[in-house]
């Protein structure tokens, strides 16, 4: 059996699940004082052999440098996610560059855009650069052969693990949230919708009794629960098509119909997402644009 430990986190969506299998730690949290104090009670660092990373998130991997130096152990990401642990600050720093750019050319205020790099440098406090080694296609475990199932679309390496019958999820299936897939897409086409339907169809097809997710409870159907999810993105799309139908309509006008007033914490995550609906309209022919943030129907 695997231990559960829910890890604190100082974020909006809540508890990290690390899991704690034999000598094998999957994900482990941010690197906060109350996160390893919840670790510390729940683990003994000094039996941690490995830490496998599902994605190179900071709530997921912030503090696995830490626990590198006190247990000495091996750290593990997939290969499209490798810089994001390895060289955490700096690719942070990029991402927060070309996240600014996007917003700019979408006609973001700048006291906005200001406050947003504000909210996103704040990220640097809850990680430090872990020295890492690449995924391969199994991960042996005392508790069994964990096979690496490549699942980009949250991020571009995030993975899967499959033991058995149990599949740890990271963030691609969440039970009680809808995982963003469109915010890395903006630089990064490994992800985004597309790519990340592909990925549920794929767990679709696997023979699962639990998935066991990165973050709140564990999903017994997860066939029910990808149905729901892929129904949210028709559901979303028909709404950003419903925008369009009398005039039409910048990015930023498209995103505050679909989504209203929404926080500074989330700007990024509900552009980012009527962005990639509507680039993905646009491909199919439905949606056509005159700048690249400007949409009409055809
Ligand atoms: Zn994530
Ligand atoms: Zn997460």
């Amino acid at each position: 059996m695997d231990t559960v430990i829910h890890v604190p986190t100082p974020f909006q969506v809540g508890a990290v699940n690390s899991y704690l299998l034999g000598d094998t730690l999957i994900d482990a949290g941010p690197h906060t004082a109350n996160a390893l104090d919840i670790l510390r009670k729940e683990v003994d660092f000094k039996s941690i052999k490995n830490i496998l990373i599902t994605h190179g998130h900071v709530d997921h991997h912030g503090i696995a440098f830490y626990l590198k130096k006190v247990s000495n152990c091996r750290v593990f990401v997939h290969k499209d996610d490798f810089l994001a642990v390895s060289d955490f600050e700096e690719k942070l720093l990029m991402n927060l560059e070309k996240y600014k750019e996007f917003l700019e050319n979408a006609g973001i205020p700048r006291e906005i855009i200001l406050g947003f790099e504000r909210f996103y440098t704040n990220y640097r406090r809850y990680g430090e650069n872990c020295e890492a080694e690449t995924l391969e296609d199994e991960f042996e475990t005392v508790m069994g052969v964990l096979k690496v199932i490549h699942t980009p679309g949250h991020t571009p390496g995030s993975c899967c693990f499959l033991l058995g019958e149990t599949l740890y999820s990271g963030d691609t299936l969440l039970s009680h949230i809808s995982t963003n897939p469109s915010v890395h897409a903006l630089f990064d086409e490994r992800c985004g919708l597309k790519t990340f339907q592909r990925s549920l169809e794929r767990i679709q097809g696997l023979p699962i009794t639990e998935v066991l997710p990165g973050h709140g409870k564990k999903i017994e159907d997860h066939k029910k629960r990808i149905q729901e999810i892929l129904e949210e993105h028709k559901k979303r799309r028909e709404k950003v098509i419903n925008c369009l139908k009398k005039d039409p309509q910048p990015l930023l006008m498209i995103t505050k119909k679909v989504f209203g007033e929404v926080p500074i914490s989330e700007i990024i995550l509900a552009l980012a997402e009527c962005y990639d609906h509507l680039r993905v309209l646009e491909k199919e022919g439905v949606v056509t644009s005159s700048d690249s943030y400007f949409f009409s129907l055809p």
